[in-house]
């Protein structure tokens, strides 16, 4: 199995090696063909791609395309696509077909990229595994019996297996970062109020971003620049330039102080996981950079709050599939209540019906100040552990999740399991800043897995840098400055999905 960057495929492109035709085409042929294995695309827009590719080879031979013109791209299933049917992963939204496109789905067309599809997701962005998706699990193309991460698995397994170049996701407590690093990726979080979330379907509308998935920082950087900027119909969105990243990408990283801190390098961590760090580390020392240990003290706290603020944010902005408005609706309604109850239990599954109804709890009067204002107030003390690192470091580098791609069924029937394999991601969300996955290198899974004994199966592992807000082509330029002296981006999982 081989892969292509956007990078390469522009290059190709300008030099006229290839069509955005050809492209395509060979991008549906692969994608046709391994998603029978990988379950990754819900929808694929073959017929639309392809016309779509045409008139890019048309704007190209007048002389009017862009760099990524041509190109295709995939888009998580939580973006609205004007005539495409977007589901969230949902049987809530099954029959759903967004009457316009998300702002970030506008921007990819403008800059001339391809819909090829939409990819699998955990129901409603819920889950770290995609094993709460209504259509059945996406895998792993690393080794199809383990998942590959949620909630953006599908986004990470179509890129990870070379379908497409590059992918959009989104991320409110990991869900671009841990599914990136389970699957080899660079996938990156930016600062909150970067990316217009018009258009995206919410989960907790206070953390969610979305963000770029791909092979390299240098993608990430040329797909960011494309999905960034102010959006007036996004209350939340920035009004600040977006830097050209693509082109910010030579800085040596001489002198660059990296904080890690000590709460994410604790004895629980696998140790093959902290030699990998540690030799990441020493590349990083090699190019210029100095390490400091730091504390962000109030890291523990990160997940407990993370789970009453975002199910707190989930059962406001889900009210709204009601089987009136939005959703499912239930057959032969006998009263308003009847179809209200039957159309959101028939509708939701398991997890988000959980997160509903923790949210809920969480909000109503009498423990509306016990929780719900309690975790606000450490979400502001996780923030401010950030900051005042910061006035030490320039940034942070951490393991991206506590393990490398767990078995399906693992943690399903786990909650807290599962919800514990976002504690190195979580706090970013909260505290609004900009962080990326990329990989640093392959451990053996701690158990064997089926069908895999004595051949040493080998699954990514990612390591993460954290900055401050808007510092996202500092990030960029620290990963590839990284990848230029490491090949780990560059393997590709075997041809197990063909
Ligand atoms: N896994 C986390 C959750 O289930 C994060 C999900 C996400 O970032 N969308 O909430």
């Amino acid at each position: 199995m081989s892969f292509t960057t956007l990078a390469q495929y522009a290059a190709d492109l300008a030099a006229k090696k290839c069509s955005s035709v050809e492209i395509v085409q060979d991008c549906l042929t692969k994608i046709n063909s391994a998603n029978k294995s990988l379950n990754a695309f819900i929808t694929i827009t073959e017929e639309q791609a392809l016309n779509a590719a045409k008139q890019a080879d048309q704007q190209r031979a007048q002389g009017n395309a862009g760099p990524l013109s041509g190109i295709p791209i995939a888009h998580k299933d939580i973006f609205c696509t004007q005539g495409v049917k977007t589901t969230c992963g949902s049987k809530m939204l099954d029959n759903f077909i967004a009457p316009y496109d998300a702002q970030v789905v506008s921007l990819c067309n403008e800059a001339g990229l391809i819909n090829v599809g939409k990819t699998n997701m955990d129901e409603f962005a819920m889950g770290s595994s995609n094993e709460t998706s209504f259509y059945g699990p996406c895998k792993n193309p690393w080794n199809l019996e383990c998942v590959p991460g949620g909630s953006s698995g599908g986004s990470a397994a179509v890129v990870a297996a070379g379908l497409v170049p590059a992918s959009t996701g989104t991320d409110t407590g990991g869900s671009i970062r841990q599914p990136a690093a389970f699957c080899g990726l660079v996938g990156m979080k930016p600062t909150y109020g970067r990316i217009s979330r018009w258009g995206m379907i919410a989960f907790a509308s206070s953390l969610d971003q979305a963000g770029p998935l791909t092979h390299t920082a240098e993608d990430a950087a040329l797909l960011l620049e494309v999905m960034s900027g102010f959006d007036n119909k996004d209350s939340t969105s920035i009004n600040q330039p977006v830097p050209k990243y693509s082109q910010q990408l030579t800085t040596s990283l001489q002198g660059l102080k990296i904080g890690l801190p000590k709460e994410y390098f604790n004895n629980q961590l696998d140790p093959q996981m902290s030699v990998l760090l540690e030799e990441a580390l020493t590349v990083f020392k090699k190019l210029g950079a100095q390490t400091k240990e730091i504390s962000l003290p109030n890291t523990g706290l990160a997940a407990p709050a993370y789970y009453v603020i975002a199910p707190a944010e989930c059962s406001s902005n889900l009210a709204r599939f009601d089987g009136v408005r939005f959703g499912h609706r239930c057959g032969n309604p006998t009263s308003l209540d009847d179809l209200y109850k039957r159309s959101r239990s028939e509708g939701f599954g398991e997890e988000v019906k959980r997160r509903i109804m923790v949210g809920t709890y969480a909000l109503s009067s009498g423990y509306y100040d016990a929780y719900y204002l309690k975790a606000q107030k450490i979400r502001q003390l996780i923030r401010q552990d950030f900051l005042a690192a910061f006035n030490e470091v320039d940034i942070i580098f951490a393991p991206t999740a506590p393990t490398p791609a767990f078995r399906f069924g693992e943690k399903s029937q786990d909650p807290i399991a599962m919800y514990l394999s976002d504690v190195f991601t979580i706090p970013v969300n909260l505290a609004g800043l900009p962080a990326l996955s990329m990989p640093v290198g392959f451990i053996n899974h701690p158990s064997p897995l089926r069908g895999e004994v004595g051949r040493g199966v080998q699954l990514p592992i990612g390591g993460q840098l954290i900055g401050r807000d808007f510092s996202e082509a500092q990030l960029l330029n620290a990963a590839h400055q990284y990848q230029l002296q490491t090949d780990w981006h560059l393997k590709t999982p075997e041809a197990r999905t063909a």
